[in-house]
């Protein structure tokens, strides 16, 4: 099944998360220039200073999705150690959930539809009172990203709340190129997760890759369909996948 329109060979989403101010002053400018669109998974206490930009950029058709409203994540993390995963249960992971979608409804006028999984970790609770909370993301999002994933995701096979996506900070052009090329045979689509956008020491694209990647997948001899996370995932499911 191959679900891309335009004669696209594989689909290609490019994804942000923590509404870095890095991806506001670099990232943007770059897929501006290039007239690609990505998926931003903000956090408010970032958000919220720039309120006016992020708003420009929903309206120049880059996606607004959900990050969560606290960012939990395991508490082998130092920073979440505060406000760790292994202390929720479904129903408050549902509403910090909730409390996010309403601010961005808020913010923009409409409800996000994708969700990126903090840390890409999808559980509540601990040991025998562990619980996935994939449903509650499969109830409410048209798609929701993990994160260090090892695989494209495959029209008719994947599920569409566990959509996985490569970690492409730090990674250079013909490593990303490749990941692309790999999924062609099966017309896969290849999320990509990154943080910052700059010459930042950890979790961070530098601005020339992602200049030579934007060109690469704009380019039509590449047949690539550069998409937004929730225009990709609804073309999926449109296609029957
Ligand atoms: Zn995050």
């Amino acid at each position: 099944m191959n679900p891309w329109p335009g004669g696209a060979e594989v689909a290609l989403t490019l994804t942000f998360d923590d509404a870095r101010p890095s991806q506001l002053e670099a990232a943007l400018p770059i897929l501006n220039r290039h007239g690609l669109r990505a998926t931003f998974f903000v956090s408010f206490p970032t958000v919220e200073p720039r309120i006016e930009e992020w708003r420009e950029a929903a309206g120049r058709g880059h996606e607004i999705g959900n990050h969560s409203w606290t960012h939990p994540c395991s508490g082998n993390f130092g920073f979440a150690r505060g406000n760790p995963l292994e202390a929720y249960d479904l129903a408050q992971m549902a509403d910090d959930i909730d409390r996010a979608s309403a601010r961005i409804a808020e913010m923009l006028g409409a409800p996000p539809r994708t969700f990126a999984y903090p840390c890409g970790q999808k559980y509540v609770g601990r040991g025998v009172e562990a619980a996935s909370y994939v449903p509650l993301i499969a109830q409410r999002f048209a798609a929701g990203r993990g994160f260090r994933d090892e695989s494209h995701n495959t029209p008719g096979w994947f599920d569409p709340a566990r959509t996985m996506a490569y970690d492409a900070d730090g990674a250079d052009l013909p490593t990303l190129v490749a990941l692309i090329d790999r999924a062609r045979h099966e017309h896969g689509w290849i999320v990509l997760a990154s943080h910052d956008v700059g010459d930042h020491p950890t979790q961070a694209m530098r601005p020339e890759v992602l200049d030579n990647l934007c060109a690469y997948a704009a380019d039509p001899a590449n047949r690539v369909w550069c998409a937004t996370m929730a225009e990709a995932a609804e073309r999926v499911a449109s296609a029957g996948g």
